[in-house]
């Protein structure tokens, strides 16, 4: 594919830590970046041009992409809607609105998968008591209630132990309204993720299988490669891309896993972008998740999935309310072999992700050890 000129433009609805490192990728390849962020300040307009607006705006949306040759999301709670009305203005808006409109809304979600032959979490939309009564009875307990739309970092989640709390679980998620479904508890030995990137002639390329970590339904960290069989990991690329392949993605998706004390494999659920669990890939891999989704937006080769080296990830969450001014910074950058990456919000809050440390090691073991350290020297200024 020829562009009539470049730098290609690539335009970015999200202006998040996503969004940051999908500009320095693109920097890289002497493309240019816009942002359409509601924020006054937001970290990916450290190496992006910030536009003020929400994509709900349909005049905001329309002048943002207006400058842009491509557009692209960092996050699945752009609405379809809004992402097809692009697309009715004429521009090329990957992944499009028709695969979000599949992936955004989790209940929708499973059933595409499920009808796609994905082995899913058992789940059941509720939208009623009768709905509730039922879930109890095919799942027992633990079940999880789950938001259909707008979760992250488990914001979006309610573990209900007993009959009793079901209620506080509704209520705890916004009501029937908000658009709930259930899912039976999972009894997991380890998360898994794969990242699949999905180009514009439908070419793929996959990301070795890691294991991610949550605390508290946030991820706290990812290592890589993970201890499972060849066969595992086969079973685990297979359903990546066919996963990514019924909803017609293009770009980089995350595909998250539970593996069961059998070895099987279920899918938890899929991000429709790029994913925490491949930032590691940065340091590791020869192209990283983020240029690989520029490469593949852009109808660009994709480049290399390679591991280089065993590695290890460790979100650097904030632990209390307070400034986001990092202290530490200088004592976790010299811990020999961590990178650390810091996003530059302004704000810290119990568990928002604020920055990142991988390291490369010998195993992924000894590389957690690395980036561990450095990530527990950072901290945030009341
Ligand atoms: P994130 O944005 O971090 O991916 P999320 O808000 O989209 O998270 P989920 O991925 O649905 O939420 O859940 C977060 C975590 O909660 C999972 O990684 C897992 O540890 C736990 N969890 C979710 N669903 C189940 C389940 N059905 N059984 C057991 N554990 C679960
Ligand atoms: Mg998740």
């Amino acid at each position: 594919m020829t562009y009539p000129h470049w730098p290609i433009t690539i335009g970015i609805l999200g202006g998040g830590q996503l969004a940051l490192m999908l500009a320095r990728s693109a920097s890289q390849l002497g493309m240019a970046t816009l942002v359409l962020d509601p924020a006054p300040s937001c970290p990916a307009g450290a190496s992006a041009k910030h536009g003020q607006g929400h994509w709900t705006d349909a005049e905001a949306l329309a002048d943002f992409a207006k400058g842009a040759d491509v557009i692209t999301v960092e996050n699945e709670f752009v609405e379809a809607e809004s992402l097809a009305r692009l697309e009715q203005l004429g521009h090329t808006v990957l992944p499009s609105s028709g695969t979000m409109r599949l992936v955004q809304d989790k209940l929708v979600q499973k059933q595409t998968l499920r009808g796609a032959g994905v082995p899913v979490t058992e789940f059941l939309a509720v939208s009623s008591q009768h709905d509730l009564d039922e879930a109890m009875r095919m799942f027992g307990f633990p079940i999880i209630l789950k938001k259909r739309t707008l979760g992250y970092d488990g914001t979006g989640n309610f573990t209900v132990s007993t009959p009793a709390d079901i209620w506080s679980g509704v209520r705890r998620l916004g009501g029937f309204e908000a658009g709930l479904y259930a899912e039976k508890w999972c009894p997991f030995s380890k998360e898994l993720a794969v990242i699949v990137t999905r180009g514009r002639q439908g070419q793929t390329v996959l990301y070795p299988v890691t294991e991610t970590r949550q605390h508290e339904h946030v991820c706290s960290d990812v290592l890589v490669p993970c201890q499972i069989t060849p066969q595992e990991a086969e079973a685990a690329a297979q359903m990546a891309l066919r996963s990514v392949e019924a909803v017609s993605g293009v770009g980089s998706f995350g595909i998250e896993l539970f593996q069961l004390p059998d070895g099987n494999l279920v899918l938890n659920e899929m991000s429709p972008r790029v994913h925490n669990s491949g930032h590691y890939t940065l340091e590791a891999c020869d192209c990283s998740q983020f240029e690989n989704h520029i490469r593949a937006v852009c109808g660009l080769p994709l480049g290399s999935t390679r591991l280089r080296s065993a590695a290890a990830m460790v979100n650097v969450l904030a632990k209390s309310t307070g400034t986001g001014y990092p202290c530490g910074m200088a004592e976790a950058m010299a811990i020999p072999g961590a990178s650390v990456h810091f996003y530059g919000k302004l704000r810290a809050s119990p568990g928002r992700k604020m920055g990142h440390v991988t390291a490369l090691g010998a195993s992924a073991t000894s590389a957690l050890e690395t980036a561990k350290l450095a990530a527990a020297q950072i901290s945030f200024k009341e």
